[in-house]
């Protein structure tokens, strides 16, 4: 059975997010959606509310073989824990390739059997972030098709709050 984890902040999970989990989904028999919870940014979402807008989405969008959870620790830890021998990251510029680049080394130098693989954001996507998300909200500007529509009026209320 192949398996994969998509890790990421998911702060909150945008449309991009959602396209390369839909890929994952097609190439994968298990997709471990992972947020994140112990990372050096600050984010604005708890893991738990990042979390329930995941499951919220996935359910909505009808994207099999998902699983949603999150995570503490090395990623190869977590990814060996659950099975996985592969990594799911997204691309959107070369910035994101320098970053990817990067952890593609440290993490084949921790763990030689987990491989990585990439999907180039759609061009629709590739101009949108999570951080995009959240300074439009933030201003209540309209975050509709940059979010699954599932969770866009909780995204609005909680990023329009003082
Ligand atoms: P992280 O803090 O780990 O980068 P993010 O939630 O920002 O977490 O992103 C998770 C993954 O999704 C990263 O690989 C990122 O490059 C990818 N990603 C983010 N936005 C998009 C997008 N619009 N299209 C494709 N991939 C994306």
């Amino acid at each position: 059975m192949k398996i994969c984890v998509y890790p990421g902040s998911f702060d909150p999970l945008t449309q991009g997010h959602v396209d390369v989990l839909r890929h994952a989904a097609e190439l994968f028999d298990k997709v471990y959606i992972s947020v994140l919870n112990n990372g050096a940014k600050h984010p604005v979402f708890t893991t738990e509310e990042r979390v329930e807008m995941i499951r919220i989405a996935v359910a909505a969008e009808k994207i099999p073989n998902v699983r949603v959870d999150s995570f503490n620790g090395l990623l190869v830890d977590y990814a060996h824990c659950v099975g996985a021998g592969y990594l799911i990251r997204g691309l959107r510029a070369i910035t994101d390739f320098e970053y990817e680049f990067q952890m593609d080394a440290l993490n084949r130098r921790l763990a030689s059997d987990i491989q990585t693989v990439y999907f180039m954001a759609s061009p629709e996507h590739s101009f949108l972030s999570s951080s995009a998300v959240r300074e439009i909200g933030s201003f209540g500007g309209d975050i509709n098709g940059l979010v699954p529509e599932s969770i866009k009026n909780t995204i609005a209320e909680r990023l329009a709050k003082p």
